[in-house]
């Protein structure tokens, strides 16, 4: 009797490694080349040793449990298993958790279409932004840029062909501006962009930059894959603070008025809020 529960102690204990070892293959297999990898790699290792010591035990120990107390080992190598066991199963479970949920928070924070970062972005950081603004006397200028008759380019090509435009006009201002700069996608095909240390005068510069730059590239764009030769420009509103400036007014809200001004006014030019 004795000899059979040593046995069958021993024999689920084995199973137990067994089954940590397909755990940490899967560990494994989720994890980048580097220092915790190497980590893993060694424990698996061990696992590995364990089982061929538990394995040993049950040969050379066969048929020899006379008392309860040569239960003993048998019981504790059966509770070292359960832990290794539990323990590969939860460092799984914990790095597939953190896995979806870093996932999810990219999803939150960038546009799927373009890379830039989305509006739910934005609103979660403006107001802790504006404060720092405040707070060191900071100039800051928000443009906001929307791309004129979008609506004919959809209707002209179709809309994945708008889809890349709308995506090459991302890439063309990520390749522009500082880094410093925040590159948001507004809304359908406004894109908005939070530069701090920038006074309104100095944004309305850049804006120019930035309107020429895409009139040449998104156009270039899309004639390499369309061969259209259609123009495809930009309007945009700027809005800003200079250094030391007091108040804390709506920055969005002056440059979507600019840019209904830039739109009224012809398109495919800027306008100064104020201005
Ligand atoms: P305006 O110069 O006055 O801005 O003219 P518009 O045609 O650009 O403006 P309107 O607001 O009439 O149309 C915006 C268009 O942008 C309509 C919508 O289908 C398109 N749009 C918005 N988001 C996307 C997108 O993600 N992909 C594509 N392909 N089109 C989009
Ligand atoms: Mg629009
Ligand atoms: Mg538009």
């Amino acid at each position: 009797m004795l000899n059979f529960l040593a046995t069958m102690l021993v024999l689920v204990a084995l199973a137990l490694l067994a089954a940590s070892l397909w755990t940490t293959g899967k560990l494994l297999a989720q994890l980048p080349a580097g220092p915790l990898r190497v980590q893993w790699r060694v424990l698996t290792a061990l696992v590995v040793v364990f089982f061929a010591g538990y394995l040993a035990y049950l040969i050379a120990f066969w048929e020899r449990h006379q008392d309860v107390a040569d239960l003993l080992v048998p019981a504790l190598f059966m509770g070292c298993a359960c832990f290794v066991w539990l323990g590969t199963r939860s460092s799984l479970a914990t790095v597939l958790n953190v896995r979806h949920l870093s996932s999810l928070d990219r999803a939150q924070v960038t546009d799927a279409l373009t890379g830039l970062r989305s509006r739910h972005y934005l609103d979660a950081l403006m107001q802790q932004e504006m404060r720092r603004v405040e707070r060191h006397g900071l100039a800051v200028s928000v443009l906001l840029l929307d791309i004129d008759h979008f609506a004919a380019v959809n209707e002209n090509y179709g809309h994945t062909v708008g889809d890349q435009v709308l995506t090459q006009i991302g890439r063309i201002l990520s390749a522009s501006l500082r880094g410093s700069d925040l590159l948001v996608r507004y809304g359908g095909e406004e894109i908005a962009i939070l530069a701090t240390h920038t006074a309104p005068t100095a944004a309305v510069a850049v804006a120019e930059r930035l309107r020429r730059e895409i009139e040449v590239g998104a156009r270039k764009a899309l004639r390499e894959a369309q061969g259209a030769r259609q123009a495809i420009t930009v309007s945009i509103g700027v809005a800003g603070r200079a250094a030391g400036a007091q108040g804390s007014d709506d920055l969005f809200a002056r440059a979507e008025q600019a840019l209904q001004t830039a739109k009224n006014e012809g398109r495919n030019r800027v306008a100064l809020s104020g201005s």
